[in-house]
């Protein structure tokens, strides 16, 4: 079937139209005729992509030969002009579709790393001809691709993922074998230029003496941990209890003027530049002092630092409760003693807070399901001033503020390009309780390129 591409899908597929009904293909991008076969699935088709007829003249050639195998990096073979232009239009798309918000957004905040901004890895790890490999494996596909290089991984990063995969080599060491439980099954790796830390997830292994003092001998390999995980498909591969083989329990970093100190189980963000501009905007939208500001799904309390002197309290709200320690220790490590963490379930957290107590401002930065539905009922009893929303995922956004918007009102939008090369937006998005008469929006983004 010979289809026009028209738009380009949230995954950062190509959509076209037959018989009034979308096909979504994989490999192709708007303005592109090509070539497809369909499967009906219902209320749309997917196309396996052909041949491409005609050629989108924003093509590029991809820094990464895996780029189609792989997926993860669905806009790679797109110019970056246009990966931004399709970025700000499907988060006005989701907007729109959600939240009937129909203004138009500015551009897209540009990440000042194209390749290489990357400071974590989580990939599988598989035998291949004998050697163990990191791998991929694609959305719904159970074909592995194997990862050479990785031009999205920091430098470091990439040079500390493959170190590390030689020494495994070099003791012969298996990849996971799920009948024998046995075996390496995933490797993790974060690290910041200077300062890295792995964890090895296996089966039920004991990591002999010999191995480890050859991985210690990797410069910059600060610290080792191992997981063991035997589940046969787990949620999350990264058990919640790790040993730690040689080092120190967490890696030290700054974002900002601000010294972090992380553990591995806690989530910090992927592109550091690109954060540190979210956290100096976000704190850049609150004007004057406040008396209390929470800060829900705060991990390590990133934000809170950056906050710190925009509130007499700050409290922090995270449920994974390593990631609430390195919070209250980089409190510590700041010499802030106006921020609190606790560890808890954001909305029942929140309602806690509020029956004692009014806040003037709440950040939320949850992850893809967006709020819960009991913070959002929270929040709409609620006369908190002013919310901050850092939303990975304009879909479960549009859906939030549709419900938001009863009672708070939308002062700006701003995305920003976290991933390139990736379909993901990153937005920040200031609400203002209807309550007041708030005309003018304070907002005067800091570090505009
Ligand atoms: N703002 C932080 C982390 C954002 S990621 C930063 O910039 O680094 C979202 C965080 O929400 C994760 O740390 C996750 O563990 C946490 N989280 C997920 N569900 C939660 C819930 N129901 N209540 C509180 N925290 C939650």
């Amino acid at each position: 079937m010979r289809l026009e591409i028209v738009k380009t899908g949230i995954n950062g597929e190509g959509i076209g139209f037959f018989k009034r009904k979308p096909v979504f293909v994989e490999g192709c991008f708007e303005g592109e005729l090509v070539d497809a076969d369909l499967k009906d699935e219902g209320n749309h088709y997917t196309g396996t992509l052909r041949h491409i007829v005609r050629k989108s003249d924003r093509r590029v050639v991809p820094k990464c030969r895996h780029c189609f195998k792989c997926g993860a990096c669905a806009l790679m073979e797109l110019d970056h002009r246009k990966q931004l232009d399709i970025k700000k239009e499907l988060l006005q798309g989701a907007l729109y579709k959600y939240a009937k918000i129909d203004e138009e957004l500015d551009d897209i905040f540009p990440s000042k790393k194209i390749f290489g901004y990357r400071n974590k890895l989580n990939l599988p790890v598989i035998e291949h001809e004998g050697r163990l490999y990191n791998a991929i494996y694609k959305k719904g596909s159970n074909h592995p691709c194997l990862i050479e290089d990785c031009p999205i991984h920091e430098e470091g990063l990439e040079k500390m993922r493959k170190q590390i995969l030689d020494v495994l080599n070099r003791h012969h060491l298996k990849a996971y074998e799920r009948h024998e439980k046995k075996g390496i099954r995933q490797l993790i790796v974060r690290g910041f230029g200077k300062s890295y830390q792995a964890v090895l997830v296996t089966g039920s292994d004991v990591l002999q003496e010999d191995l480890v003092k050859d991985l210690k001998k990797i410069k910059h390999l600060d610290s080792l941990f191992q997981g063991i995980n035997t589940v046969r498909d787990p949620v999350r591969l990264m058990p919640d209890k790790l040993r730690c083989l040689f080092g120190r329990q967490k890696i030290e970093m700054k974002a900002g003027d601000y010294k972090l100190l992380l553990s591995p189980q806690a989530f910090f963000q992927l592109n550091l530049k690109q954060a540190e501009r979210i956290y100096g905007d976000a704190a850049a939208m609150i004007q004057g002092k406040k008396k209390l500001i929470i800060e829900a799904y705060c991990g390590i309390g990133a934000i809170s630092m950056y906050l710190h002197d925009k509130a007499e309290k700050i409290i922090g709200i995270e449920l994974i409760e390593k990631a609430v320690r390195d919070a209250q220790d980089n409190a510590k490590l700041n010499g802030f003693d106006n921020l609190e963490f606790r560890a808890d379930d954001a909305a029942k957290e929140v309602r806690r807070i509020l029956a004692k107590e009014k806040a003037d401002v709440l950040i939320v930065d949850p992850p893809r399901t967006g709020l819960d539905d009991e913070l959002i009922v929270t929040l709409l009893k609620s006369k908190i001033d002013q919310i901050i929303y850092i939303s990975c995922n304009p879909a479960t956004l549009g859906k939030d503020l549709d419900l938001l918007k009863q009672k708070y009102q939308i002062a700006r939008i701003q995305g920003y390009d976290m991933f390139p090369n990736t379909p993901h937006v990153e937005t920040v998005c200031c609400l203002y309780h209807q309550k007041k008469d708030f005309i003018s929006v304070p907002y005067e983004p800091k570090n505009v390129e």
